[in-house]
């Protein structure tokens, strides 16, 4: 069976390439499994020399690398180009960790216990479309200065950076078999992965729903697990904040990468008595936002695939277009930024990860009523709050349950902090200073003394 990879923006085919069955993907964890003996006794400055080398490999190809997942994510150049750099960063990021990654020594009765921080072994990682090589590098970084072999499975939308990054690898050094990449569908390489007895962890981002597939199969050899899941972020927009801003941000905030990101802010709390003023606002900023050909300066490209429009538009059946945005005609998975609304908390449009450019607003009087509405539904991953007021700032912060909260700002995600959801959004953090525990096991070892 072939991939056929498309360009979202034209439809045409950028690729075609033979999907991993699952005996490949059996082959590529035989790959890491006799890769990992030698990999973990690797020197730590010398894990972190070709984290270094890897960053500055994918530098050298940022532009052809940018060029490819703008293509074929449909993601604008600009952001793409960002996302690549970011990608160096983060190898850059976990090279630094190696060295750091210590242990400590435990004074107890009789002896001295001391802790070490061992790899796992294979790690599966299993990563979503739309940021394919920024997230890859999320697992990636802290999974190989731990110390493990990697298999990742990116998307089967859009494996290709993926497939470069496993040539990039070899290229500044990497031993065969440290850093294997099987591009495969879900269903068939995916469980594979999540399957096979001599995988140690599964490293997973994408929809709940197959977060929880995953999680249930996983149990069966009882493999280690960290899940990042789906999301229904809210901003919540108080009287007293500079409106013009916050409305300023939205359309970055929900239409940024077409709405395809797992903080999207697609539930806009605003209080009622500042309602006319932040849509008058708001109408201006989706107005100016440009879409159009990815290649080019735009703000949003297309969604990703004709079957992923079809499930955003069912969205828009039945519900109050407040503003819209233009979007152009004719090939390409287009569709237009739109803010719907005002809708009820517990409408569907409120409830459910719609995942394409679509946000709704949501009137509210009080402080606790806008916390319950934002902390009323199975997630709980990213969110903003808008206000002048300090105190309530910081008190709505600690009363959201939300993994990643910003203040006056729509920003989510930073390679040096920890990032991962509550509730149904998913369990572990990636990222920060702490993400290789995640792919570590803690061992403790005991010396007798007395
Ligand atoms: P998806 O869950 O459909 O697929 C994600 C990956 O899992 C792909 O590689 C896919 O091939 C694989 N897969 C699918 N079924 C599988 C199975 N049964 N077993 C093993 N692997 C399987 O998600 P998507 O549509 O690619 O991405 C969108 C979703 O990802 C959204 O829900 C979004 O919120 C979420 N996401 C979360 C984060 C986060 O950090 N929390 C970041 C980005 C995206």
């Amino acid at each position: 069976m072939n991939l056929t990879i498309l360009e979202p923006a034209t439809e045409s085919v950028l690729k075609e390439i033979p999907a991993a069955s699952a005996a490949d993907v059996s082959a590529a964890v035989a790959r890491a499994k006799s890769a990992f003996p030698a990999w973990r006794k690797v020197v730590p400055a010398e894990r972190a020399r070709l984290l270094r080398a890897l960053a500055d490999g994918v530098e050298q190809h940022l532009e052809r690398l940018a060029r490819l997942e703008a293509r074929n994510a449909g993601k604008p150049i600009s952001g793409a180009r960002w996302e690549i750099g970011a990608v160096a960063g983060v190898f850059r990021y976990y090279a630094g960790a190696v060295e750091r990654l210590t242990g400590a020594t435990i004074p107890v009765a009789g002896g001295v216990a001391m802790t070490f921080k061992e790899p796992m072994g294979v790690v599966g990682l299993i990563t979503p479309w739309n940021y394919p090589l920024y997230i890859a590098s999320w697992k990636l970084g802290p999974a190989l200065a731990a110390g493990n072999t990697c298999v990742l499975k990116p998307a089967e939308l859009t494996p290709l950076t993926a497939l470069e990054l496993e040539l990039i690898a070899l290229e500044v050094g990497f031993p065969s078999g440290v850093l294997n990449v099987v591009a495969g569908t879900g269903l068939e390489a995916g469980r594979a992965l999540v399957d096979h007895p001599d995988v140690a962890k599964i490293a997973f981002t994408g929809s709940t729903g197959v977060g929880k597939d995953i999680a249930t199969r996983a149990a069966q050899t009882v493999k280690r697990v960290t899940l990042e899941l789906g999301g229904k972020s809210a901003s919540v927009i108080f009287e007293d904040a500079d409106i013009a801003a916050a409305a300023a941000a939205v359309p970055s905030s929900v239409f940024d990468n077409s709405g395809q990101d797992c903080c999207a802010r697609s539930r806009l709390l605003v209080h009622e008595s500042v309602l006319d003023d932040f849509m008058n606002h708001l109408s201006i900023a989706v107005k100016a936002w440009r879409v159009g050909d990815p290649m080019t300066d735009v703000d949003m490209g297309p969604l990703i695939s004709a079957a992923h429009r079809d499930r955003v538009s069912q969205y828009l059946e039945g519900a109050e277009i407040a503003l819209e945005g233009d979007a152009p005609n004719g090939r390409g998975f287009w569709f237009k930024p739109t803010v719907l609304g005002p809708v009820s908390p517990s409408s569907r449009v409120a409830q459910q990860e719609i995942f394409g450019p679509v946000t709704c607003v949501i009137p509210f009087k009080t402080e606790s009523e806008a916390t319950e509405i934002a902390n009323g539904t199975i997630y709980g991953l990213s969110g903003s709050v808008w206000t002048r007021d300090g105190a309530r700032a910081l008190r709505m912060a600690r009363a959201l349950d939300s993994g990643a909260l910003s203040i006056n700002s729509n920003s989510s995600v930073r390679y040096s902090t920890p990032f991962g959801g509550f509730k149904q959004s998913g369990y572990g953090r990636e990222l920060g200073p702490n993400a290789c525990d995640a792919y570590t096991e803690e061992k403790t070892v005991f010396i007798k003394t007395e």
